[in-house]
């Protein structure tokens, strides 16, 4: 069961969640204005009421994960949204992320691998405050290339290399960030599209996420 009360002491253990989340060198006051507007606790099953607002990840069924608040304020950041931009994410998972970037401004279309998450978020009462997230059930590894161009493209999974489809739906100008690794640890890059076609690539910390997969699970 999903908990539907925000109550004065979740907003309080929000407050914390985001200082925690500054002093560990957040510093966008958009991402960190997200944290703090949305409750995170929505969006774990109500055994972990108490504990949703630790910087942690969290089991959210299917072996996925909801990921820690400071990897979701980090890519975040890292992606530099402006409102109106047009984001891709892989790794739909909890939605917490995609409500991130929606907070932000962004028109967001997201894309997950597993039925059963896909449709739990559809099911899910609190995401129709977010017309802007269009969810898909598909292999992030294709994209949309309906919808593309993106401004930006988000991969909250751990991708053995750089999707070279995924780079092909970006426009120029546009940046991919990506935790790339085939192994337990990954290193968070942004790949930036340049004016030629090149790509720039930007190395920053490690992190440790589940592995992209290819191809849908029903
Ligand atoms: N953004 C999520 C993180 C979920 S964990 C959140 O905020 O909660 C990563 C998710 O990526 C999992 O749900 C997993 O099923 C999904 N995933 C893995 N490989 C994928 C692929 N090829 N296409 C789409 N989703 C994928």
């Amino acid at each position: 069961m999903r908990p539907i009360e925000d109550t004065y002491r979740h907003k309080g253990l929000r407050k914390k969640l985001v200082e925690v989340v500054r002093g560990k060198g957040i510093t966008s006051e958009g991402v960190l204005n997200a944290i703090h507007a949305i409750p995170r606790h929505f969006f774990l099953d109500s055994a972990f009421d108490e504990l949703a607002y630790e910087d942690r990840a969290f089991p959210i069924g299917e072996g996925q994960t909801i990921s820690q608040p400071y990897t979701v304020a980090y890519q975040s950041q890292l992606l530099e949204i402006k409102k109106f931009e047009k984001i891709l994410e892989i790794g739909t998972g909890s939605a917490y992320q995609a409500v991130v970037l929606a907070e932000l401004g962004a028109q967001v279309y997201t894309i997950e691998r597993q039925k059963k998450l896909f449709e739990a978020n559809k099911g899910f009462a609190f995401l129709k405050k977010y017309p802007t997230i269009k969810f898909f059930y598909g292999d992030g590894y294709e994209g949309l290339p309906t919808f593309a161009p993106f401004d930006k493209v988000i991969i909250t999974a751990a991708a053995p290399d750089i999707p070279q489809k995924l780079i092909d739906q970006l426009k120029t100008g546009g940046m991919m960030v990506i935790p790339v690794g085939a192994g337990e640890v990954q290193q968070m890059k942004r790949i930036t599209k340049l004016e030629n076609g090149a790509l720039k690539e930007e190395v920053f910390d490690r992190f440790s996420f589940v592995p992209m997969i290819e191809g849908r699970k029903g």
